[in-house]
């Protein structure tokens, strides 16, 4: 049924749907099943043998999501996906699958909370050491990174910093030392960056955000390129896998040793309602960028906002690399500001009527946070400043309404700060 001549327009909604197989209904069916029925002793015993493919279990593969593993496999233009419970799920599929204690990976320091939290206490207990350096610094991750080193991790951009790295030649790097690049790319979503025509090998997103778009449904997926090849002396337990599935290895790897054991699987109502959103990922995103540029410039210019970073404004250090990279799509939906002071943001939390105060991102209303006495409020000072977190920043996810209505009560809500 899939077109590969579709535009991404197109794709995102036809691509990679197989209505027949669902008797014909126009949206994918929820397989709310914890479990499949065989005929035959034969049947089930090829499928666990892998000489068929099939449905055994919901916690192993379900006919929802495995609809949603194609559609985003297509999306990013990899070779194939796992969608997992959680965009945490993901990121802990994703690199367990490839290191083991005595590994070292060098990640971007500008790190969704959990992310951060995952690295520096659960890998460390595994003891899997996690190097962070300045996710803007080429040089930083070029003194960090050797020939110990088993995976690269960044987001495509950082928050609340809004930085943006340079997905090319960090995969330049990365495979000069015959490691992969893995990329959280939550923020831009394939619409505005696909990593894999930048040369990463494997991509990862929380679909709870911008792909789903609606705050309805916490979800994760893994995609990979199957272009890195896990050389058997540097990654020696790939073996089995690679023999198995050739450049299907990781992501065989991923699902079979991972996320089975871990249990880091996606309830179908969840991919469901990924789907869904997905259907209208462009528009919204095409309102999401233009309406961020607008309250950026709105803000930038008004009286009692001390500092705008948004990477779609000339002056911010991360325009120019923004600006290549996302080859004029945008600069992303999320922006952070500052206030004279922690109270004047609390001030302005508390006046704040159409926008959302709440701790989430990519939904199509507009939100605000206070990361420093929210999200980051246990982390030390040296954490926060390096994640780019000052008393003084608001940060905003800014959604689809009209930009005159955002820009309203933006307005009416500093003028009481
Ligand atoms: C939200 C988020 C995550 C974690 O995703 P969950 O779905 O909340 O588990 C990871 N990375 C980025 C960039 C995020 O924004």
């Amino acid at each position: 049924m899939a077109n590969n001549q579709w535009k991404f327009e197109t794709q995102v909604i036809h691509g990679a749907q197989f209505p027949d197989q669902w008797k014909c209904t126009t949206v994918a069916p929820i397989y709310q099943s914890a479990s499949h029925r065989f005929e035959t002793a034969e049947e089930l015993s090829d499928v666990f043998a892998g000489k068929k493919q099939g449905f055994i279990y919901q916690r192993l593969r379900n006919p929802t999501n495995d609809t949603l593993e194609k559609k985003m496999t297509l999306l990013e233009g990899g070779l194939e996906s796992v969608v997992t419970g959680s965009g945490m799920a993901a990121i802990t599929d994703a690199l367990l699958a490839i290191c083991m204690a005595g590994d070292e990976i060098v990640s971007g320091n500008s790190l969704f909370m959990s992310t951060y939290l995952l690295f520096n206490n659960v890998f460390k207990k595994l003891g899997i050491t996690v190097k962070l350096v300045e996710s803007a610094d080429l040089n930083a991750w070029k003194a960090a990174v050797n020939d110990k080193t088993k995976a690269l991790f960044v987001e495509t951009i950082g928050n609340p910093k809004m930085d943006v790295p340079d997905i090319k030649a960090l995969a330049d790097l990365a495979h000069a030392h015959r490691a992969p690049l893995v990329v959280d790319n939550t923020m831009a979503t394939p619409w505005m960056f696909r990593p894999f025509e930048f040369g990463a090998d494997i991509v990862l997103h929380s679909t709870t955000k911008y792909l789903n778009g609606h705050g309805s449904a916490v979800g994760g997926v893994v995609i990979d390129s199957g272009k890195f090849d896990f050389a058997l002396d540097k990654y020696p337990d790939f073996k089995l896998f690679k023999e198995r599935k050739g450049n299907l290895a990781y992501i065989d790897k991923v699902w079979r040793e991972i996320h089975i054991n871990f249990g880091t699987s996606q309830a179908p109502l969840h991919s469901f309602l990924t789907m869904i959103g997905l259907d209208t990922l462009v528009l919204r995103m095409e309102r999401h960028v233009s309406n961020a540029a607008k309250v950026a410039e709105y803000l930038d210019k008004h009286p009692k906002v001390k500092w705008v970073n948004f990477p779609g404004l000339p002056k911010s250090p991360a325009h120019a690399m923004a600006k290549k990279q996302f080859q004029g799509k945008g600069y992303g939906g999320m922006l952070a500001f500052g206030l004279e002071s922690e109270k004047a943001c609390f001030d302005f939390i508390r006046n704040v009527k159409l926008i959302y105060h709440l701790a989430n991102l990519g939904d199509c209303k507009t939100l605000v946070i206070h990361p420093w006495s929210s999200q980051y409020i246990n982390f030390t000072e040296d954490v926060r400043r390096a994640n780019g977190i000052t008393p003084d920043l608001v940060r905003v996810s800014v959604g689809i309404e009209a930009i005159d209505d955002i820009l309203e009560d933006l307005d009416q809500a500093l003028k009481k700060v």
